[in-house]
């Protein structure tokens, strides 16, 4: 039995180290070169894996663990900025059982009727902006949610963010997602692969590199926009509530985020994170979940927060789109250098609101394997290449 539990220990502890590494390097390429080697779901089973195992082995938690970071470190060209209000994470869930016993935890805590809001993720990134007497005074990333990065020039080209407010408040500071909308993702690929440049991965990524140009007239250029969904703390104002503070800044002019509802029932709250997934693909822009959270602020510090994320809050990630289609016929691709490559192309379907009718086969070893042939039905996942 001892032999058993240290084995175990063992094999557990050297998986940890394994995938401590291979997160890190993801989260290097995704964080800091705005280019990532694999598709979120797959490096969101690689965190899975990884809190699992510290579940099991509790020891196998130290400080340097991913789990225990938010986010990227900020980069060094830009000025550092410290939030005076940490910026966190979310705790991500994947299956609606998972929301339930959400649910239960914070009815378990709370003696009174809540209200929960669900809000779509939007899959940008996380900024926060500053106004002093009802005027734009900085903006930041998140970073590593503790110190980010001073982008006030790039934020200032973005023509969603106001400038001054609508109310001369003596100070607020709220946070919001930058994105890039599916349209202007599609314009800028289109021109990098004209230049001969890389195209980006993602619109979540090109927004990333979008933001830290040093030169704000490219950021300009890359026609990002913004959904504001919380305020990190005010002067001036008294608010009890999330819808509140939704309803407010949209009174002090903000982009707010759009489509959230109120539920006292965890069932209908389920409902409408359905309901949000069905027409994610019609979004102008992408969407990675939908995050249900305590709407009361006297509810929220009663419930807390661990170090990372907050314990009134989930967000619910979808998973990757899959469609059916039929296999048309296969065709050989001849690349620049003369590499063959066979292609598959299929009756057209659209996945995360682009429409696709072909997808990389890579090589021939991969078709005897799949052993696909013409007029097969065949699944169809976006990941990176489909
Ligand atoms: P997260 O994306 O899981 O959730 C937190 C973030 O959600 C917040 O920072 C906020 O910016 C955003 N958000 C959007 N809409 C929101 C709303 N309505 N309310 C509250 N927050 C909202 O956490 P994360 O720490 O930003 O990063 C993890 C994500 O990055 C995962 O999706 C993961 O798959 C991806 N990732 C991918 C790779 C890769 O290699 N593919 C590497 C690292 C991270």
């Amino acid at each position: 039995m001892e032999t058993k539990i240290t084995t175990d220990f063992e094999t557990a502890k050297e998986r940890h180290k394994k995938l401590t590494a291979e997160i890190e390097e993801h989260n290097y390429a995704y964080y800091v070169l705005d280019n990532p080697m694999v598709e979120d779901w797959e490096y969101d089973k690689l965190m899975q894996e990884l809190y699992s195992l510290e579940k099991a082995y509790p020891s196998l938690i130290t400080p340097f663990s991913p789990s225990q970071r938010v986010g990227g470190a900020a980069e060094s060209s830009f000025e550092k900025v410290q939030h005076s209000v940490q910026m966190g994470s979310l705790q991500d869930v994947f299956d609606f059982e998972e929301v339930k016993d959400f649910d239960s935890k914070v009815r378990a805590v709370l003696s009174n009727p809540h209200l929960y809001i669900v809000e779509p993720k939007i899959d940008g990134l996380s900024v926060s902006l500053e106004y002093r007497d009802g005027l734009f005074v900085r903006g930041s990333t998140r970073g590593d949610g503790f110190i980010g990065e001073d982008i006030t020039e790039n934020l200032r080209t973005i023509k969603s963010i106001p400038m001054k407010l609508k109310k001369p408040l003596p100070f607020i500071e709220v946070r919001g997602e930058v994105y890039m909308p599916r349209k202007s993702f599609e314009k800028l690929i289109q021109k990098q692969e004209i230049d001969g440049e890389q195209p980006a991965k993602n619109p979540r990524n090109a927004a990333a590199g979008s933001l830290r140009q040093k030169d704000s007239r490219v950021t300009a250029e890359r026609e990002l926009d913004i959904f504001i969904f919380n305020i990190q703390q005010s002067e001036g104002t008294e608010l009890h509530s999330h819808k509140d503070s939704l309803e407010f800044m949209r009174e002090l002019g903000f982009k707010v985020i759009d489509g959230y509802e109120a539920f006292t029932d965890i069932e209908k709250a389920i409902e409408k994170i359905n309901s949000i997934g069905e027409k994610r693909g019609k979004l102008p822009y992408d969407i990675d979940g939908a995050v249900i959270k305590v709407d009361d602020f006297k509810d929220r510090s009663v419930l807390g927060a661990t170090a990372k994320v907050p314990k009134w809050a989930v967000a619910f990630k979808y998973p990757p789109e899959e469609k059916e289609t039929i296999l048309n016929k296969i065709e050989i691709n001849v690349g620049r250098t003369g590499a063959l490559t066979p292609v598959a192309v299929f009756d057209p379907i659209s996945l995360t609101g682009t429409t696709v009718s072909r997808a990389t086969l890579h090589n021939q070893d991969i078709i005897s394997q799949l052993d696909v042939r013409p007029g097969d039905r065949i699944i169809e996942r976006k990941a990176g290449e489909i």
